[in-house]
């Protein structure tokens, strides 16, 4: 039951039992005595184009959007701030009331400067002139491609399994195309094109449970000792792939890093208060198990 004395968050997505938000935010509400709450808020999809007009409606402050929503919630929104319409994909809804008393949803996307958050806290702080290269090339990449574009940084290559998809990204980012390079996924085309590169950022699933033994690097081979590996996997937080970065020495990042930022970032759009970091960072690795990496 929920309290309605209370200020309400929630995230919409499915399935979503599994999700960390509501003990990341949660700690954060208590930890700054706030009497706030969130709340998972799970919609089937067969369900979604009604049950969001209704979500819409209540008397909340907001919400966090999750797979296999963020794109379809769009349309369902009074405005959409300029990152989340670039991307077409919203992680974060604030609700206002206009002087009618009728709801105003307003669309963010924290994923960009979540990433950027966690990269650069992570020890890669400048990125012009740097050289990466992202697996991947679904709505994660497209967040990634997003955030370096935006940090000037000088060449991206995109290897993915199904050569069409990064193709269609490459003209979403259209005026930025000379800057991506377009390369099947394949042993070869990671190993040359990532010792030539600054950072290596896996956003496939690859290594995330039920599979943690799986990993997009190959067995055999060390990774660039100089060379920054983000991992947008965060179940497990350790990967298999951050293992073999640790292994070579290279600077290793987990995806619970970026996702406690983009939460952090969402925290603030809400509550207009700074986010208390290290209590959500704490939240999430509690959750998740595992260790700071
Ligand atoms: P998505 O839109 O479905 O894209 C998935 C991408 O992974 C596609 O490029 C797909 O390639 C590729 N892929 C999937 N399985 C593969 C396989 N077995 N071998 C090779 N490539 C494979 O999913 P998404 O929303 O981008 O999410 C991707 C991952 O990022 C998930 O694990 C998600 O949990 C994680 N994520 C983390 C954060 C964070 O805060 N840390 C935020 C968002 C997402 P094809 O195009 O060839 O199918």
């Amino acid at each position: 039951m929920i309290d309605t004395s209370k200020k309400i968050v929630g995230l919409l997505g499915w399935p979503i039992e599994h999700s960390i938000s509501p003990a990341m935010h949660n700690a954060a509400f208590e930890t700054l005595g706030l009497n706030w709450r969130y709340h998972p808020f799970p919609i089937s999809p067969d369900r979604f184009d009604k049950d969001i007009r209704t979500f819409l409606t209540l008397d909340v402050q907001g919400f966090n959007v999750t797979i296999p929503y963020k794109k379809a919630v769009l349309k369902f929104l009074d405005t959409i701030e300029p990152t989340a319409k670039k991307l077409g994909a919203v992680n974060t809804i604030t609700i206002n009331q206009n002087q009618e008393s009728d709801n105003i949803s307003c669309g963010y996307n924290t994923d960009v400067q979540g990433f950027i958050n966690a990269l650069k806290e992570g020890g890669l702080v400048e990125m012009s002139g740097k050289k990466a290269v992202v697996i991947g090339a679904g709505g994660a990449a497209r967040a990634v491609l997003y955030g370096l574009i935006c940090e000037a940084i000088s060449k991206i290559t995109i290897l993915n399994r199904n050569i069409k998809t990064a193709l269609q990204t490459q003209e979403d980012f259209e005026g930025f195309s000379s800057k991506l390079e377009i390369l099947p996924l394949t042993q070869n085309n990671i190993i040359k094109r990532t010792s030539e590169a600054d950072l290596l950022v896996n956003t496939t699933p690859i290594g995330a449970l039920p599979k943690p033994d799986s990993s997009i690097w190959p067995d055999d081979f060390s990774l660039p000792p100089n060379i920054t590996v983000f991992d947008l996997v965060y179940n497990p937080p350790m990967t298999k792939l951050l293992k073999q970065g640790e292994a070579s020495r290279a600077r290793i990042i987990s995806g619970l890093e970026m996702l406690f930022h983009q939460g952090a970032l969402s925290f603030q759009i809400w509550t207009n208060l700074q986010a208390p970091l290290e209590v959500m960072r704490q939240a999430c690795y509690k959750k998740n198990g595992g260790r700071y990496v």
